[in-house]
């Protein structure tokens, strides 16, 4: 069986955006959703569970609250990416302190590589993000096709 190498998925002209924060970027995380609170109230946000309550008392925003991300927050996101339900992520990461969760930050920003999300962790990308002409348009994201490298191995296998 010939399988494709890579699967398209459309993210849609709305998007899904997950917001995540580490204590010390919270407010320049405010401060760039206050900036960008126009563009940002036509999509559907969501985020950790602080960094999601903080931005809507501040921004009035409403963003749905997963879990705190020491609490298994930012695995919640990681597996919502892999459902096909978040399809962009802006993550503010602490660059100059190791947090208790280190291990699942790196596996949300693995599987949003795996999945071809856009994530900006830092507000330069963010600014560059949001100022995309695709914020306004469908985009193909390209997955690759693991089933085809399933395939092989249970070839190999069996
Ligand atoms: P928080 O989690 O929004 O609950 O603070 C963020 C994180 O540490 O990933």
């Amino acid at each position: 069986m010939i399988y494709d190498e890579y699967i398209n998925f459309t993210i849609t002209k709305q998007k899904h955006i997950a917001l995540i924060a580490h204590d010390s970027k919270k407010d320049e995380m405010i401060d760039w959703i206050k900036e960008n609170k126009e563009i940002l109230q036509g999509h559907f946000l969501s985020g950790t569970g602080t960094t999601a309550r903080i931005i809507t008392e501040k921004t009035e925003l409403p963003v749905k609250g997963y879990n705190s991300g020491p609490l298994g927050g930012d695995q919640q996101i990681g597996a919502r990416i892999v459902e096909g339900k978040i399809d962009f992520v802006v993550f503010f990461w602490d660059p100059l302190e190791s947090q208790p969760h280190d291990p699942d930050v790196k596996a949300l920003l693995r599987i949003a590589v795996v999945y071809d999300i856009p994530i900006a962790n830092n507000r330069a990308t963010a600014d560059f993000l949001i100022n995309s002409r695709y914020m306004n348009e469908e985009y193909e994201r390209k997955v690759i096709n693991y089933n085809a490298i399933m395939h092989k191995r249970v070839e190999k296998l069996i």
